[in-house]
């Protein structure tokens, strides 16, 4: 049996909002630097995109497909009737041309040139029903975000209640950027399902591709060994889990829905001040004052639940009220069963990772992701130590001060999980706070 790193969903140029160099050539570039063996195609129902797939993956003898060195999985998201996303994954492209025509009668847009996640006009269910039928797996995609996921605000708080009858035939669910297994296993109702740690990437950055891997212990890199993976069959498993500390997601923290400002509560000394009057309201963030954070951010959350507390930044330039919304961790809050996680035996661990592009960064205190200076450390530190997984995960800290010393710190620190977050939400990502 071998361990392979799996990213297995990710997006193509045929998405909204995708660089436009993403192609299977700067795929394998970035999966070799970080030390990814197998990733999801993205988008392969997109007519233009799985020709290009079709023309390009090469069958291996075990039946894996692949592409210089690197290991492809068919897969597509796509967004149901009830505006939730799901991750899919085909056996072959036959099956992906039979999905393809099968579904084609209830989409507008699956055959489109920006059609790479199409939306069907179908329920959870009866999708699950036709991509299992023709044997492919599915299970929902970032599941806990606010926006076009399973779990967010007034929508499902099960799997049952958004499954029904076909629950049963759902394989995995993803967690997302925002949450972690720490987070999911709080809800009784995902003790058996396997979770999944994707990037859905948008581009071939390093910071972007494999930000979120999962560990697979398989004899090859097949589908059909990815399935029995998942399924936890024939000594076959997720092994790790490995992703964005969730405080760095993009939907970590409670925010407005329209300045996008994020919630945060500070502490005064000042006594009885709880009726979440007193702010301080800055670009990007609206401190509450309160003599007792914990308690105000309880009350707090349970009224955003209920939809009953407006954005305090946003009351003067708009007549109507702004609603402020759950983030993952306070939707979480929301719809657990348990207060502290409870992971079933079956749960591997979930290491909380930081891209080493964004470590790069800190350190040198530069803010653009694609600055020059920033990638040529990056591909320097990794010519000289290993891949990128392995200087995150594996190397003696040793060396890598040796080789840099404040990167050795920054990597320290996240392993022994001793670093602090500013969380992020509302669309913005969260940052390392540094204090070296
Ligand atoms: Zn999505
Ligand atoms: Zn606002």
């Amino acid at each position: 049996m071998e361990s392979f790193n799996s990213d297995l969903h990710i997006h193509s140029p045929h998405s909204i909002a995708v660089s436009k160099n993403l192609n299977l050539d700067t795929m394998v570039e970035t999966c070799k630097k970080k030390g990814l063996d197998i990733l999801g195609t993205g988008d392969v129902l997109q007519p233009n995109w799985l020709k290009y797939l079709e023309k390009n993956l090469i069958k291996e003898n075990d039946g894996s497909l692949s592409y210089k060195g690197v290991y492809f999985i068919l897969q597509t998201e796509i967004e149901d009737q009830e505006s939730v996303h799901q991750v899919v994954f085909f056996p072959n492209f036959s099956s992906v041309r039979d999905v393809q025509k099968k579904i084609s009668s209830y989409s507008k847009n699956i055959l489109d040139e920006w059609g790479g996640r199409p939306r069907v006009n179908l329920s959870p269910a009866e999708l699950v029903d036709i991509i299992t039928d023709y044997g492919a797996i599915i299970g929902p995609a970032h599941a806990f975000t606010p926006f076009k996921a399973i779990f967010r605000q007034n929508k499902f708080k099960t799997l049952e209640e958004c499954y029904q009858d076909a629950t049963k035939k759902v394989s995995f669910l993803e967690l997302g950027l925002s949450a972690n297994t720490d987070l999911a296993d709080r809800l009784d109702c995902l003790k058996h399902i396997t979770f999944l740690s994707n990037s859905d990437a948008h581009s071939e950055s390093p910071r972007s591709l494999g930000r979120e891997f999962n560990r697979l212990t398989m004899e090859n890199p097949s589908f059909e060994e990815v399935v029995l993976a998942i399924e936890g069959k024939s000594r076959r498993k997720v092994n790790l889990n490995v992703g964005l500390h969730p405080k760095l997601g993009k939907y970590y923290n409670m925010f407005c829905n329209k300045c996008r400002r994020r919630i945060l509560f500070k502490k005064t000394a000042k006594q009885g001040n709880s009726l979440f009057n007193q702010y301080a309201i800055s670009d990007e963030f609206i401190k509450i004052i309160t003599n007792d954070p914990i308690k105000s951010k309880q009350e707090y959350i349970e009224n955003v639940a209920k939809e009953r507390m407006t954005c305090p930044a946003c009351k003067e330039k708009f007549t109507k009220n702004v609603k402020i919304k759950l983030g993952v961790s306070e939707r979480i809050e929301v719809i657990s069963t348990s207060r502290v996680p409870i992971h079933p035996e079956h749960r591997p661990s979930y290491i909380n990772a930081v891209p080493l592009i964004d470590i790069i960064r800190s350190v040198k205190n530069i803010k653009s992701a694609s600055s020059t200076t920033v990638m040529n450390a990056y591909n320097n530190i990794i010519e000289k130590l290993g891949t990128e997984f392995d200087i995150i995960l594996n190397v003696p800290i040793e060396d890598i001060k040796k080789y840099d010393e404040r990167v050795g710190f920054v990597i320290e620190a996240i392993r022994q999980d001793k670093i602090e977050y500013t969380p992020g939400g509302g669309g913005t990502y969260g940052q390392i706070k540094l204090s070296i």
